[in-house]
């Protein structure tokens, strides 16, 4: 479980969350919705440890992965980043690195030794749904599949590490609507064995592959917040909010 506990965060002295508590459940996904600009992309960074990377961020709340807070200055930032992995709005596989070396890529970062690449190569490139696609070219470049392909690449080079957690920012944006439900379909299987979070500005989306929802917004200026969360179907169709019955239904 992943939880973040009254996180607010600043880029110099603009803030730009305010107080965002929301537990991610083991086995679950959730999905974050809200307009342009609300702080969803800078929430997630924040599960990672990659805000901290962003010059003048600043950051307040806890983030709790299990239990142990991911900020306690004990622990590295790279022990988080293994076991939270993203996967962003556009494809970015190592363009002209296999798909094998792609799918491994991160392995350097778990540190373990004797691992069987090819097995690791294989679980990764299945739970991905890619692994029938790519099996008789994987050492082509990663930059040689289509863009849906080179999204269940970078799910693939994820997975790899086997993280507990896997973040992912408009996985879908960029890609046509075969590719989109290749990705939700690949969502459903890993449900089991990763903790998801996604977010999504595809209501329809948002519906398919989610059971839990949370609703940002950053209204007149004020830092985004979570207006509303809970059970998907409940935020769908019986939102408490007006704000977020207006937000789903597309009146905004
Ligand atoms: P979108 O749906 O368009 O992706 P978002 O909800 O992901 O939007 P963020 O990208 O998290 O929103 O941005 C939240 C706020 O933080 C915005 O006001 C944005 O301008 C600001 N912001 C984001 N990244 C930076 C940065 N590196 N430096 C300064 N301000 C930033
Ligand atoms: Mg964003």
């Amino acid at each position: 479980t992943l939880e973040a506990q009254a996180v607010s965060a600043w880029f110099g002295t603009h803030k730009v969350l305010e107080r965002v508590g929301l537990a991610m459940a083991a086995n679950t996904v959730t999905a974050l919705i809200g307009p342009s600009g609300c702080g969803k992309s800078t929430f997630l960074r924040i599960l990672n440890r990659m805000h901290e990377l962003v010059p003048a961020a600043q950051l307040a709340g806890r983030v709790l992965l299990d239990g142990d807070d991911i900020y306690d200055p004990a622990r590295r930032p790279i022990d988080t980043r293994r076991r939270v992995g993203m996967v962003f709005q556009k494809p970015n596989p190592f363009p002209t690195m296999s798909i094998y070396d792609n799918v491994v890529s991160g392995l350097k970062l778990t540190g373990r030794r004797g691992l069987d690449k090819d097995a690791v190569v294989h679980s990764a490139l299945t739970r991905a749904g890619l692994w029938h696609e790519v099996r008789n070219r994987l050492r082509q470049p990663g930059g040689a599949l289509s863009g849906g392909q080179q999204q269940r690449l970078c799910i693939a080079r994820s997975l790899a590490v086997d993280p507990d957690v896997l973040l992912m920012d408009e996985p879908c944006s960029a890609l046509d609507p075969t590719s989109t439900r290749r990705i939700e379909d690949t969502i459903a299987e890993l449900r089991d064995e990763v903790t998801i979070v996604i977010v999504t500005h595809n209501m329809q989306q948002a519906q398919r592959v989610s059971d839990h929802c949370a609703f940002f917004l950053a209204a007149e200026g004020t830092p985004g917040h979570i207006v509303e969360s809970g059970p998907t179907d409940e935020v769908f169709t019986d939102p408490r909010d007006p704000r977020t019955a207006d937000y789903v239904a597309g009146r905004f």
